[in-house]
C-alpha cells in the first residue's frame, strides 16, 4: 500500500514526492536564485520549474549554493515543445545542462499538444537510464490521460493541473485517483488573480484557525489528498505557505470550501480561445 503522509505522496513507482512545493513561474531569472535559495533554507524540498520559464539556470545555481544534499531535494522541470523525439531529446539534455544536474526527480510533458508521444518516449528512455526518477504530464484532461495510459509503455505518475477552490478540477483529480496518478495542483492560490484570497467564507475559516487565507486554501488542498506547487517571491509568504501543512480543516470546513466552486471561474483549459492560442504557440521553436 502506498505510503502517503502530509509531507509526501508515494508515486506509482515508489518515488516519494513532497506534497508542498515551490513554483517559480514568472519569477525573473535574476531573482529566482535568491528566492529558491531562501526557500530551501526555510525547508522547501520541491522546486517546480520548466523550460518555458527560462529560469532553470538560476534554480540550479540556488541548489548548488544551498547546503541541502541533492538526494533530499525534489526538482521538477517540464518539456516545452512536442515537436518530435529528436528535438525532445535535445531539450531534455539542455534542461539538465541549464540546471547543472545529473538527473531531475520529475519531468513533465508541459502541454497536451503536438507530438506528445515523441516527448513521452524520450522520458520513458531517460527513466530507464536513471536521469529522471519519475515522469508525468501537465494539463492533461481524462481523455488525454486515458490515451497515454492505453498507448504508452509507462503510465504517467503525476498530472500537474490547475486547481483552486473556485475551479477545483475535481473530475480530473478523481480520474487521477482511480488510475494511481498523483494530482498536483498548479495555481493553488488562484494565481493571485481572482478574489479568492479575499473571499469572506475563506476569511472566516482562516480566522477560526488563526491562519492566513492562503494557508487555509493550502490546508484545503492538502486535505483533499493532493500535492501543490505554490509560488511567492516574498519571504513571509513563502514561510506561510510552507507552514500550511500544520493546519487541518474540519470535515465541515472541507465541504464548505469545496462548495465555493464556480462554473464561471473555470480553468485555463476551459477557455477555447486561450487553448487555441496555447496550441498554436506550443509548436514554435524554443
Ligand atoms: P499561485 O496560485 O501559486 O499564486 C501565486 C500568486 O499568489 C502570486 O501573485 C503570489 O504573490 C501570491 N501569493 C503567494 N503566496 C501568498 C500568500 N501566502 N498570501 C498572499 N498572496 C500569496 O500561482 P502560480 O501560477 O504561480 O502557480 C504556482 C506554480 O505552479 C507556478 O509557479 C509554477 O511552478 C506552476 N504552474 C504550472 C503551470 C503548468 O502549466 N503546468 C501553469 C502555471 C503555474 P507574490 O509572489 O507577490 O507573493
Amino acid at each position: 500500500m502506498a505510503d502517503n503522509s502530509k509531507e509526501a505522496i508515494e508515486l506509482s513507482n515508489g518515488v516519494r514526492m513532497p506534497r508542498m512545493g515551490l513554483g517559480v513561474f514568472k519569477v525573473d531569472p535574476d531573482d529566482v536564485r535568491t528566492v529558491v535559495y531562501k526557500a530551501l533554507g526555510m525547508g522547501y524540498r520541491l522546486v517546480d520549474t520548466a523550460q518555458a520559464y527560462g529560469n532553470e539556470r538560476g534554480v540550479g545555481d540556488a541548489i548548488r549554493a544551498s547546503d541541502v544534499p541533492r538526494d533530499q531535494l525534489f526538482v521538477t522541470t517540464k518539456m516545452m515543445r512536442n515537436v518530435g523525439e529528436k528535438d525532445a531529446q535535445a531539450d531534455f539534455e539542455r534542461s539538465l545542462g541549464e540546471l547543472g544536474l545529473d538527473y531531475v526527480d520529475l519531468c513533465l510533458v508541459h502541454m497536451p499538444f503536438g507530438d506528445v508521444y515523441g516527448t513521452w518516449r524520450v522520458l520513458e528512455r531517460e527513466l530507464r537510464r536513471g536521469r529522471v526518477r519519475a515522469i508525468g504530464v501537465s494539463n492533461f484532461d481524462p481523455v488525454r490521460l486515458q490515451d497515454l495510459i492505453s498507448n504508452a509503455e509507462v503510465a504517467p505518475m503525476v498530472n500537474q493541473y490547475q486547481s483552486n477552490p473556485y475551479a477545483p478540477a475535481e473530475a480530473v483529480a478523481g480520474f487521477c485517483r482511480m488510475h494511481g496518478i498523483a494530482f498536483q495542483a498548479w495555481g493553488p492560490l488562484g494565481q493571485g488573480k481572482s478574489r479568492l484570497l479575499s473571499d469572506p467564507v475563506l476569511e472566516g475559516i482562516a480566522q477560526a484557525h488563526g491562519c492566513s487565507v492562503a494557508q487555509a486554501v493550502l490546508a484545503w488542498q492538502l486535505g483533499r489528498g493532493i500535492a501543490v506547487v505554490a509560488k511567492s517571491t516574498h519571504e513571509e509568504r513563502l514561510r506561510q505557505n510552507l507552514e500550511a501543512t500544520r493546519f487541518s480543516l474540519t470535515p465541515e470546513e472541507m465541504l464548505t470550501v469545496s462548495a465555493l466552486a464556480k462554473p464561471e471561474e473555470a480553468g485555463m483549459l476551459d477557455n477555447p480561445a486561450f487553448v487555441a492560442h496555447l496550441c498554436a504557440g506550443w509548436h514554435e521553436d524554443a
